[in-house]
């Protein structure tokens, strides 16, 4: 790009006007949901013994046979085609970032020289993409591609356009996950399980334990003319350059400031279209970095509410083009301010009731609530490790302990009041704790539960993973993840925490053991265990990260080593009695998970050298041959110019520039050696961490002085949009 065409974009840039977007005629919670089959339709457009199957199917988990499968798909056809639909799609989350989907036209030959629309149940109910080309780990060689794609009725048909979009698994042919959407249905029915089974020591009644979702998405927005610029923002979604601009967040202005005019006309779109893709959307904001977002539903049960988070990403993306903009969704597209998260609010909920939620209406309902958040303390401390790896990627650990406060330890705020409830419980003597029990133990009675709503008002930002009232917070999630991968490691740890809770309490039952005196017995045992997970402190503090040591908390940092806690013996053991996933799957999973932060600092460092060397050598050398041109212009005229040191300041300036040009060319040309280098390793673990170790830290070594140039050279020359107009251009 010549300077000329730089000011052309961002000229272009500024005189952006909002789109007008029309305000439906309908009210929302009338277009709510317009382009999902929901139960309503189903209801409409499905015999009603197919209607009355269906929702066995979708509440107890009945298996569809392909008989009502072919009644269902019909229904489906006939609402589809109503709304103009011809195509539809399998649509599954490989192990890649996004969603997959491979489209079919409803046609068939009518075998007398036509066509006929036919959709059938098999279509429905399973189809086998060519899948050779998704990441597999290894579990499908390309000579047998086949995967399976198969419909998971607990998440509702969607239309997109003129497409049926149909929710699906995606497994090998012998039978492996190669999704995200596989495992996690089973951590959901594990913990469904095992959640319904401690359940029943209070409430015998309880059918069923639901595992709920709250995502809180964080994004970026940046003119769609200044990112086409920017060749690292094209092909990474960051900024591998840049200097800080004069103002970013320090004025604090930004946060929940009024919404720019052209970012409102956006939001508006956006969430008509989500709404009527029956996402509940509700609160928007400004985030804390100029040009940061955020877009939060209300909670869902937790698949449904990750299909809606996957589906709301790429519609993200889609109505900011539409406005001109491009919506980027990278943990950190711009060093020093703030990166993106996506905040995971968790909580179990039975079919009659909340969980994780106090104070409750018995002394029972108190007991119950102790019980499950001190084993969800309990998983979360037995597999803080293991809970990292799950948000780890190459582009959040950026924010983990990198450049960014949060640092790369796992640990849990609770909050005074909770606090004191759980020091109470441990502390009591047995006379005391009889006392609370009551004779029948039925008389629980702690004092300190009322008060614990109060403290949702006291919130640590800084905590990983806190608990905010009636849930837990897991905000260490990346902007871009799939929540799909830190939900299936939570809910699979808290199913294995409360099996072990269970058999515990159940072998001191059936040595005689009153049942409420055996489950305070594991709670107070299990409240000492869990202990060192609990930080309430500043979690962003050097203080912390040595007391995390000292606790033996995981504080390792580097990406490709946080991945191996996937592969401790105790993780295999939590996800295969779980039935999550087998060890097998796990190893082919941590493949791909190495694999693809390779991938990622490859093309980073392949970009980044490219920009050093047609984008920012040449412009620099252009700039440093002017203020040449100028010594000897000066001398001329002066003769004795520079011995005079006239030319002081223009000398120092070349100087300059050619130590950082200097040290930009040389460290480009190692950084080239030290990818050839590491191409070689076949390990794909040792190749990551050759990626890891030597790639990755020479960009930011490299940046420091393209950044300092950026300083220094005419900004009329400068080739790429800098800071202060990606971030204050909307
Ligand atoms: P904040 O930014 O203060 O954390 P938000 O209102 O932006 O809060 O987002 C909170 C999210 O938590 C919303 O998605 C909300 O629906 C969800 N949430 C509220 N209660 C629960 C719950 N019991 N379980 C799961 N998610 C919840
Ligand atoms: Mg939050």
């Amino acid at each position: 790009m010549s300077s000329s065409l730089r000011f052309e974009v961002v000229g272009e840039a500024f005189k952006k006007k909002a789109i007008d977007v029309p305000t439906p005629s309908e009210r929302p919670s009338e277009f709510f949901a317009k382009y999902v089959f929901t139960r309503q339709k189903m209801f409409k457009y499905l015999p009603a013994e197919v209607y009355r199957k269906m929702c066995d199917v979708m509440d107890n988990g009945a298996s569809l046979d392909l008989k009502t499968a072919d009644l269902v798909a019909a229904g489906m056809k006939k609402w589809a085609m109503e709304l103009g639909v011809t195509h539809c799609t399998h649509w599954f989350q490989p192990l890649t970032e996004g969603t997959a989907e491979k489209h079919d036209a409803f046609v068939e030959h009518d075998w007398k020289g036509g066509m006929v629309e036919e959709f059938t149940g098999k279509q429905l109910i399973q189809q086998e993409p060519d899948a050779s080309s998704f990441p597999s780990g290894g579990i499908r060689s390309t000579f047998e591609a086949r995967g399976y794609s198969a419909w998971d009725p607990a998440s509702p048909v969607f239309v997109i356009g003129d497409t049926l979009m149909i929710p699906t698994v995606f497994i090998s042919y012998t039978g492996e996950a190669l999704d995200y959407k596989a495992p996690l249905k089973k951590a959901l029915h594990a913990v469904d399980k095992a959640a319904t089974d401690v359940c029943r020591y209070f409430y015998p009644e309880v059918k069923k334990v639901i595992s709920n979702l709250g995502w809180e998405q964080e994004y970026f927005l940046v003119d769609e003319g200044l990112y086409a610029t920017r060749p690292d923002l094209l092909m990474t979604g960051r900024t591998l350059m840049g200097h800080d601009s004069a103002k970013n967040q320090q004025m604090d202005d930004h946060y929940f400031g009024s919404i720019p005019g052209r970012v409102a006309a956006f939001m508006k779109d956006l969430e008509i279209q989500a709404l009527e893709l029956g996402i509940p959307c509700k609160t928007r904001h400004n985030e804390v970095a100029p040009n940061q977002f955020e877009l939060a539903p209300i909670f869902e049960e937790t698949n449904l509410a990750i299909d809606h988070n996957m589906l709301l990403m790429s519609l993200m993306k889609r109505v900011a083009r539409k406005h001109g903009f491009r919506c980027l969704l990278h943990e950190k597209p711009f060093a020093g301010i703030n990166g993106s998260g996506k905040h995971n609010n968790w909580s179990l909920a039975t079919d009659t009731g909340v969980l994780l939620h106090a104070p409750g209406k018995t002394p029972l309902d108190n007991l119950r609530f102790v019980t499950f958040i001190v084993e969800t303390l309990m998983a979360v401390y037995r597999h803080n490790g293991l809970l990292k790896a799950s948000i780890m990627s190459a582009t959040n650990a950026h924010r983990l302990g990198a450049n960014e406060a949060p640092p790369a330890i796992i640990s849990s705020f609770l909050g005074k009041q909770l606090s004191d409830v759980l020091e109470h419980l441990e502390d009591a003597t047995d006379d005391e704790l009889i006392d609370l029990a009551g004779k029948h133990g039925m008389k629980l009675d702690i004092p300190q539960i009322p008060e614990l709503m109060i403290d949702n008002t006291d919130r640590n930002r800084t905590s990983p993973f806190a608990f905010t009232g009636n849930r837990f917070e897991f905000r260490a999630v990346g902007s871009q993840a799939n929540c799909a991968a830190a939900m299936i490691v939570l809910n699979a740890a808290v199913a294995e925490a409360l099996t072990e809770f269970k058999a515990r309490v159940d072998a001191l039952i059936a040595e005689g053991t009153d049942k409420m005196k055996a489950i305070l017995k594991v709670i107070r045992e299990d409240i000492k265990v869990c202990k060192p997970i609990h930080f309430d402190g500043n979690g962003y503090s050097e203080e912390w990260k040595a007391e995390a040591k000292r606790r033996g908390l995981d504080t390792e940092a580097s990406c490709p080593l946080v991945f191996d806690r996937y592969l401790d013996e105790s993780s295999v053991k939590m996800f295969e009695t779980t039935n999550v996933l087998k060890r097998f799957e796990i190893e082919a999973r941590n493949e791909i998970k190495w694999e693809t932060y390779t991938k990622k600092i490859q093309i980073e460092a392949r970009i980044f050298g490219d920009m050093c060397l047609n984008h920012i050598i040449p412009v620099v050398t252009r700039y440093q041959s002017a203020l040449i041109d100028n010594v000897h212009k000066v001398q001329d005229i002066f003769p004795d110019a520079t011995a005079a040191g006239l030319n002081a300041d223009n000398i120092d300036l070349i100087k300059k520039i050619s130590e950082h040009s200097g040290f930009i060319t040389r460290n480009v040309d190692k950084l080239i050696e030290a990818r050839k280098v590491a191409n070689k390793i076949t390990d794909e673990r040792a190749k990551a961490i050759a990626y890891h170790d030597t790639v990755a830290p020479m960009l930011e070594s490299i940046r420091y002085h393209i950044d300092k140039l950026e300083l220094i050279v005419d900004d009329e020359m400068w080739p790429l949009p800098k800071y202060r107009e990606l971030l204050f251009i909307r």
